[in-house]
């Protein structure tokens, strides 16, 4: 912190991850000035009650005075080419994340995870590995608690879940190990194109000891060494068969049955075979692995069962915010169907959306679509139907149904044209099966 003692600090962004740096740094005796775009941004009270003497900007970022400050520490709700961002970077202004400052300042093991999906279950089946096998174990970044507030306690181990925009504005971060999990079309909306997006992932292995890459991926691909690659077959980590068993495998040999894994779907098959090559620097018996794969459920919004009525089971997956986890969620739901009816929409984010057409030909008997980019979906498959909101999705998917069908909510889309975010979009369905089932 020596470095940045008498800089001029600007927080630019408040919400969680603000409200983390601001917490960080007057703790450490900093006075940052806090800017954010919006006129009442969330955390405003916070500040108002904790630090009232700070001095705030809210409003247009024209006027904030970017320049004249020495460091902006931005949230990844901000994007880098925001005018009064660029122009305070021409200036000479140093503009960093919060993750940079952590990475700066940290001096423990590191597993970093991105990619387009399966980032937050992997991050959390890694974090309950490792505590099951004893490691007292901070988990932030992109998923709960914000990497600068981990850095007061005393953790043997950091697992970081770190978006594309956090690695945007992060330089150093050493790690044990670090991964790529995947690649599908995504954030388009802030990236130049889709080259932009995946070369922004792969800085997650600039400074790491060991990368760990998806073998049937080859956007995740990297020269670095020492590699481990996962997948279902022909990679590090894979699954083999033992007497007709499948098992999780490391260089061909049976770590534990695939079936001690209590979440299903080929993609989560994947999600723990990444983690256990991410957490192979570790020492973890077989025991720890079996006890963190038979009690993990998942989490909420991910393919999470919701209710069945009338031999119809209603899965809810609002966290498939593009379109490779709406895939996923198809592929892994299908083969416990008769047939699935999907709904789906919302903002696609500029996303091409072409790739589910062949999913939506073979496994899907109806895609029900609303929202801002309905009609791009609808014009996937010719078993589309259009509605208006949720509440008319959900009643049309009961009639389409017959026993033995799933309806799944997979939207291949972000929630912000008509929710909060994907998790009210998720309980919005789950009231709506609720509703229909009276
Ligand atoms: P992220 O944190 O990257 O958004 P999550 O674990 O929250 O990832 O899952 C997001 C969505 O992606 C969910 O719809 C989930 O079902 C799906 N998903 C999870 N793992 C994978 C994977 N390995 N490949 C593709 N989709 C996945």
């Amino acid at each position: 912190l020596n470095e940045i003692k008498n800089k001029h600090i600007t927080v630019l962004g408040l919400g969680v991850t603000g409200l983390g740096i601001v917490r960080f740094l007057m703790s450490h005796a900093f006075t940052p000035y806090i800017v954010d775009s919006r006129s009442c941004p969330p955390g405003a009270d916070w500040l108002k009650q904790h630090a009232p003497n700070l001095e705030t900007h809210f409003g247009d970022l024209a006027t904030a005075n970017l320049n004249s400050t020495d460091i902006i520490i931005i949230s990844p709700g901000l994007s880098l080419t925001t005018p009064a961002v660029v122009a305070a970077m021409a200036a000479g202004v140093e503009v960093i994340g919060d993750v940079e400052l952590f990475a700066r300042l940290n001096t423990k093991p590191v597993v970093a995870v991105t990619g387009s999906n399966g980032k937050s279950t992997v991050v959390t089946l890694a974090y309950e590995v490792l505590k099951a096998a004893g490691y007292k174990v901070g988990l932030g970044g992109n998923i709960g608690t914000a990497v600068l507030d981990l850095l007061s306690a005393d953790f043997d181990v950091y697992v970081l879940e770190l978006s594309s925009f956090q690695l945007d504005t992060t330089h150093s971060l050493k790690s044990t190990s670090a991964t790529v999990l995947n690649i599908s079309e995504d954030h388009l909306d802030r990236y130049a194109d889709y080259h932009a997006y995946i070369d922004s992932k792969l800085t997650i292995y600039r400074h790491t000891e060991l990368a760990v890459v998806n073998a049937a991926d080859s956007a995740t691909h990297t020269t670095q060494q020492p590699q481990l690659s996962f997948g279902i077959s022909d990679a590090d980590y894979s699954i083999t068969y033992k007497d007709g068993c499948a098992q999780f495998s490391a260089m061909q040999q049976a770590l534990l049955p695939v079936d001690s894994l209590k979440v299903v779907g080929r993609h989560n098959h994947l999600n723990a075979l990444s983690v256990m090559a991410l957490l192979s620097p570790f020492s973890i018996s077989k025991t720890a692995y079996h006890e963190a794969f038979s009690q993990f459920n998942g989490l909420a919004h991910r393919c999470q069962f919701v209710a069945e009525l009338a031999g119809v089971k209603y899965f809810n997956d609002s966290k498939a915010t593009n379109v490779g986890a709406t895939i996923a969620a198809i592929d892994s739901l299908s083969d416990q169907a008769k047939q699935l009816i999907v709904i789906a929409g919302g903002d696609a984010k500029g996303a091409d959306l072409n790739s589910l057409k062949p999913y939506l030909q073979a496994q899907v008997k109806a895609l029900i679509c609303f929202g801002k980019d309905a009609n791009a979906l609808a014009a996937l498959t010719n078993k589309s139907h259009l509605t208006q909101n949720m509440e008319q999705a959900v009643e049309l998917a009961k009639q389409l149904a017959v026993a033995q069908d799933i309806v799944l909510l997979a939207p291949a889309c972000a929630s912000i044209d008509m929710y909060n975010n994907y998790m009210q979009r998720g309980d919005h369905f789950s009231e709506c099966v609720k509703r229909v089932s009276l």
